[in-house]
Order: C-alpha cells, then structure tokens, then sequence
C-alpha cells in the first residue's frame, strides 16, 4: 500500500520543523502518511505545485515567501483564507479543484486560549506588525471581542490598511493603527511581536509601560530568535512570555485535521519540539 504524501514548500526549507511535527502527529494518530520538506523554486512556484498535487500529493503546507503566491494559485478559498489573503494550506478536492486555507490565525488563538488560558474577551491587545502574520491574527482575535487591539507598525500606512480593512469585524472592539514610534499608551494586556524584527541595535525600541504586570508578551518568532523580545518583556515585569513554537504546532495541528480528519494532542508534540529547540 503506497503512502498518502504531504509536504510543506519553502525558500529556505533546511530549518523547517514541520516534518517532524506531523511525524510525531501521525505516529500519535496512527495515521499511514509521510510529510517531506520541498524547496520552492522562486520562478517556478505555481507550476511547480501543480504538478506535484497531478502526481497524487494528498496536501501542502505553505511557508515564507510563498503564502501570497498560494493565495493567488489556488482555485478556492476558505472564508478565513479570503480574509487574510494568505494560504498556508492546500488540499485537492475530489474534483481536482486545489482549496486554499490559512490555519495561521486558529492556530495562534489555540495556543493563546488553550495553553496560555488567556481570554482576548474585553482585553486590550497591542500587535506591532502590519504583514501577513497580522492579517491572518486579525479575524479570530476580533472575533474573540476584545476592548481595544491596536496595530503598530513601521509603516503606519500599513496599519491604517489593516485598520480598515478589518473594520467590519471590530464589532465593539476599538480598532486602531498607528506607527511604532507613537504607540497609545497601555498597559495592554496582551503584546504581540508579528514583525520580523527583534529587539535591538536595529530592531524595535518600544517604551517602557506598554504591558500589564499580568500581561502577555508573545512573538510569533520561535527559538533563539525570539530571545531579545522575551527578554525585553521579562525585564518589563511581564507576567508570560513565550515564543511562537505553540502556534506552529497548533497552526499544524488544525492543517492535520483538515487533510486526516483526526486532530492530534498538540502538548506531548509541542514537548518534544520543544526540547530541542529551546526557548519558552
Ligand atoms: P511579512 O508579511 O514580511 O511582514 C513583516 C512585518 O515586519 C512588517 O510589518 C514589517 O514592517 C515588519 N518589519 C520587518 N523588519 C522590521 C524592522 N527592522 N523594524 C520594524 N518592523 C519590521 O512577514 P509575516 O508573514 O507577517 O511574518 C512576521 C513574523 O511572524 C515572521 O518572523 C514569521 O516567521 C512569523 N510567523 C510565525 C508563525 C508561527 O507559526 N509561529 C506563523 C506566521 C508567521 P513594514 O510593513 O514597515 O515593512
């Protein structure tokens, strides 16, 4: 019996994780598949993945740089993907038709409610970054009826986009956007680093007092990358810092259950990757 095959799609792909994530998930499950690491090639994306889902690839997972191009290739979207204009996860349908979704932002408020047992109801959220991480937070945090969420970015312009382009879901949340060197004054209770940047020489400089003593502060980066952020946040006083290793389980958790219709216990998994990563 052949194996049903997955794969995720990058440029690079060395670093990835996510093989051995849906090893461990599979294993867990019991499921008969195997997941596989792809270098995307820049000029040959679309055709490229055309031609593996033709010869029989059951799903793909999508990361950097090519979650915008997997928008744009896919003959449909799920609501949430619509939104975000971004697909992180395909799969062909019984018809051939490829569906784009983007599991990103479920992922990350999986992570946040379940693990972390923060409740984004009537809080306030401060999110530095305006790209495609932040789109894809932007439905579930605002569905989850916060008080306030405010958007900072390097480019206000950017955030001001987003600002409206989500105003429809800000129900009674105030939605707001500026730039990073005039963030509204907190405390919020929960921070989150989507920028690619650390904190540093040419990383971010936020003032002191953004965060409640009880707060969250959480980059979406992981490992050692995430390091300066966190220790920023922990020299602030913050009560949780952590970095986004949960998410991407969690994000791949959701694209699991999708292809497999099984979900997996994400925390044994997170563990295990967790000890070889480091970070918190
Ligand atoms: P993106 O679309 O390229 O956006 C990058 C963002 O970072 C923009 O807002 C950009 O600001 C900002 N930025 C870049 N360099 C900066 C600097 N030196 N100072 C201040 N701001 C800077 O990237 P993305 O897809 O949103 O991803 C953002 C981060 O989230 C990445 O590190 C990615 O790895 C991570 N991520 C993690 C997960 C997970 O599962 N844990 C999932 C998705 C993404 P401008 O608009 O001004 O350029």
């Amino acid at each position: 019996m052949s194996l049903d095959r997955y794969a995720v799609v990058g440029n690079p792909i060395g670093h990835s994780l996510s093989p051995r994530i849906h090893a461990l998930f599979a294993e867990q499950t019991g499921q008969h598949m195997v997941y596989e690491a792809r270098l995307g090639r820049l000029d040959h994306f679309t055709k490229d993945v055309r031609a593996w889902f033709r010869e029989g690839l059951r799903g793909l997972n999508v990361t950097v740089p090519f979650k915008e191009e997997a928008w744009r290739l896919v003959d449909q979207h799920s609501r949430r993907a619509e939104r975000a204009g971004a697909v992180n996860t395909i799969w062909a349908e019984a018809d051939g038709l490829l569906t784009g979704d983007n599991t990103d932002g479920a992922g990350f408020l999986r992570d946040l409610t379940q693990r972390l047992g923060f409740d984004p109801t009537g809080r306030a959220i401060l999110i530095l970054g305006a790209g495609g991480a932040t789109r894809g937070l932007l439905e579930p945090l605002l569905g989850a009826a916060p008080a306030r969420l405010v958007i900072a970015n390097r480019t206000p312009e950017k955030a001001r986009g987003l600002q409206q382009d989500f105003a429809d879901l800000a129900g009674g949340a105030r939605l707001e956007a500026s730039g990073l060197e005039e963030i509204p004054a907190g405390p919020y209770d929960l921070l989150i680093n989507a920028t690619a940047a650390g904190l540093g020489s040419d990383g971010l400089a936020l003032p002191r007092g953004l965060l409640h003593a009880q707060g969250i502060a959480y980059d979406l980066v992981y490992g050692p990358a995430a390091r300066v952020f966190l220790e920023w946040a922990e020299a602030q006083g913050v009560g949780t810092v952590t970095d986004g290793l949960g998410m991407l389980v969690e994000q791949a958790a959701e694209a699991f259950a999708i292809w497999r219709g099984v979900r997996p216990d994400t925390a044994p998994v997170l563990a295990a990757i967790r000890a070889t990563t480091g970070g918190v």
